[in-house]
């Protein structure tokens, strides 16, 4: 009889609205970037993907080179998609991106009209959809204008492979350049997806004040710091499995005793709240108004459990935001 969803799954979630759209997302939303190519478990993967929208997480977040290798995480969540999910469409935000090195080449990279419209056709072809909900380019590009860039977005959208057009790793200034050009083609610029937690705090600088201005929200990535602000190293040592354990995104030097001694500091305060490190690390970048959602990674359902459970938590007050201040700022310097 194959998957169903729970009846209940939108009891316990809560959704903000990205900008001045129409678009509500869930506050958490989970990203594939990790855990869905080809070596990880396709049995995992499924059990992830269920729990997740059986507890009302709408939103699934791609990229064309997602694996490894490149194009698997968007080809197994097809095969997911297609055997559970398909009937649940209309419930689901699937976004993919480009942008990366894709494939070999002056035209699997960067920014041209070139690469974004045929990385599109790509991408939905090995996720078997007929349309994205979000298509982002993935970061700015120096050498290519931007109203090439933004004029293949626009096409997207116009053409229905894409609800909408985003922008991921772009500055307020290239955000509001881009918010521009689309505007100019029709187009309301959705999201931008910058990343954003207690150890980076980039998006504070003036991001997170534009996006408010021009009313265009932000689903911000690597909230936990890619697992640095849970309890996977609080000993110092590297878990076997864990991420920093297996690829060069989450370095082993990062495991530092500076790191030990401040994620520690936020630990303690994270259970004088009744939370775990995750809970707090997730609490804390929900509290800024101008955040949509949350977009995290999970290597099994526990994780994902546990860090959506964040959402029964109460906020976190002034004397508290003021206790992580001095670790959270220290944090920023360790990454920089
Ligand atoms: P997180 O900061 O949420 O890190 C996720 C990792 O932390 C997990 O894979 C797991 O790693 C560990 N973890 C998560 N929850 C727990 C827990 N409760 N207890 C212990 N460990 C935990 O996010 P990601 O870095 O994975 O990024 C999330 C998404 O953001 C990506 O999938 C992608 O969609 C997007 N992204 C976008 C980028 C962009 O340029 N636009 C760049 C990077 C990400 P472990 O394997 O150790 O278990």
């Amino acid at each position: 009889m194959g998957y169903q969803a729970a009846e209940n799954r939108y009891e316990n979630m809560k959704y903000r609205r990205s900008g001045k759209s129409g678009l509500l997302l869930p506050e958490i939303s989970l990203g594939l970037w990790h855990n869905f190519g080809d070596k990880d478990s396709m049995a995992t993967q499924k059990a992830i993907l269920r729990r997740a929208f059986d507890l009302g997480v709408t939103h699934f977040d791609l990229a064309n080179n997602y694996g490894p290798p490149y194009g698997s995480a968007e080809k197994n969540f097809g095969i997911h998609f297609a055997r559970d999910f398909a009937k649940y469409r209309d419930e689901l935000i699937i976004s993919t991106k480009v942008g990366y090195d894709m494939w070999p080449g002056p035209y699997g990279e960067w920014g041209s009209r070139k690469y974004l419209l045929a990385s599109l056709d790509q991408s939905l072809s090995r996720m078997g959809l007929d349309y994205v909900d979000i298509f982002y380019s993935h970061r700015y590009d120096p050498n290519t204008p931007l109203e090439e860039t933004m004029g293949a977005l626009a096409t997207a959208v116009h053409s229905g492979k894409a609800l909408y057009a985003g922008v991921s790793n772009y500055d307020a200034q290239q955000t509001r350049a881009a918010k521009e050009i689309l505007a100019s083609k029709g187009v309301t610029l959705l999201i931008n997806q910058p990343r954003y937690s207690m150890f980076d705090r980039t998006a504070e600088s003036s991001l997170f004040d534009t996006l408010g201005i021009e009313g265009v929200g932000s689903i911000v990535f690597s909230p936990l710091a890619q697992g640095l602000l849970t309890d996977r190293y609080l000993s110092g040592s590297i878990p076997k499995n864990s991420r920093a354990s297996r690829n060069h995104f989450l370095k082993a030097q990062e495991i530092s005793e500076e790191y030990r001694v401040h994620a520690n500091a936020l630990n303690q305060i994270a259970a004088n709240r009744g939370q775990t490190l995750s809970q707090l690390a997730l609490s804390w970048v929900l509290r800024q108004p101008t955040v949509t959602s949350a977009l995290i990674g999970a290597s099994s359902v526990k994780q994902l459990e546990q860090n959506l459970a964040t959402l029964s938590s109460p906020k976190l007050s002034l004397e508290e935001l003021k206790l992580i201040e001095p670790h959270a700022i220290h944090g920023l310097v360790l990454r920089r």
